[in-house]
């Protein structure tokens, strides 16, 4: 199944709510630990200030956005000799179009997340002009750089004195998802693992993994009685993810009962946790997975 790189829209009665907080500017959610959130695809960024180093969660679409960003990281710390690491959640077009703008700062992405801007980075482009097309001259201009620092399971990253692991926890919204863990300041940032405010993109998800990998990442949220940012939305805590999981729980078990002839895709999607209009796309990429079609 191919991908569509694009994020839902977000209901009506969504957006006022979300208006208030992209005035907001950066909100500490925990020690020296922001996120802001942008009206350009309800997304967050996250930052986590350490001792003469910035670490950055996810660089938006354009090198305008990320230019955006980094005066915006500036308000929090004017200091230019500042150490700038920037991770990507996972390797999607609105969070890691922006990178080349930061180097010469490190990039830490999933390994696999290299693999999917390589081998769709272009798709992804084209997808992302016909999503925010005002912003279409600023997306054929990117220059793709994917993360140079990778890895398969688990990274320490040093971020002055303060330590915050990178995790996978398996796959989900893509196959190089990872969740960004601040034990000191209890802050985890989800990526598009979670999403309030809209049904989450299951266009290169796993729907039979993305339950376990969610449960794993609210088990983290638990034990340390965390904020978790999501990667569009209203930020939350560990009960956000919490429902989040059992949702992507019972969607993949509505799509095994829609494999074993006991439910049919209509009754399957009417029954979802997300929006019925939004459940045939996820049910049938669920389907494909159980079938085997995703490798
Ligand atoms: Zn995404």
């Amino acid at each position: 199944m191919g991908g569509v790189y694009t994020h839902p829209r977000y209901h009506r009665a969504m957006l006022s709510r979300a208006m208030l907080a992209h005035e907001r500017g950066w909100v500490e959610i925990g020690d020296r630990a922001y996120v802001r959130r942008y009206r350009s695809l309800d997304q967050n960024i996250g930052v986590v200030l350490g001792d003469g180093a910035t670490l950055v969660v996810d660089t938006r679409s354009t090198a305008r956005q990320a230019n955006e960003l980094i005066g915006h990281i500036r308000e929090l710390r004017a200091e230019a000799a500042d150490r700038l690491i920037v991770v990507n959640t996972h390797g999607h077009w609105d969070h890691a179009f922006g990178n080349r703008t930061f180097r010469p700062a490190t990039i830490w992405g999933h390994e696999r997340c290299v693999t999917m801007i390589a081998a769709t980075g272009e798709l992804q482009r084209a997808h992302a002009i016909a999503e925010l097309p005002k912003l279409a001259a600023d997306i054929r201009a990117v220059e793709l750089d994917p993360p140079d620092r990778t890895f398969s399971d688990a990274a320490v990253v040093d971020v002055g004195g303060r330590r915050v692991d990178l995790r996978h926890l398996g796959r989900g919204h893509t196959d190089n998802d990872i969740a960004i863990v601040v034990p000191d300041a209890a802050v985890v940032f989800a990526g598009d693992l979670l999403e309030s405010g809209a049904t989450p993109y299951f266009g290169d998800g796993y729907p039979i993994d993305w339950p376990d990998t969610a449960a794993a990442l609210a088990a983290i949220a638990v034990d340390l009685d965390a904020v978790v940012v999501p990667g569009h939305g209203d930020h939350g805590g560990a009960a956000f993810a919490n429902e989040q999981a059992a949702a992507f729980r019972s969607l993949a078990d509505l799509a095994r009962r829609v494999e074993s002839g006991e439910l049919s895709l209509e009754d399957a999607a009417s029954r979802s946790p997300f929006p019925p209009a939004d459940s045939a796309g996820p049910l049938e990429r669920a389907l494909a997975q159980l079938r085997g079609e995703l490798g």
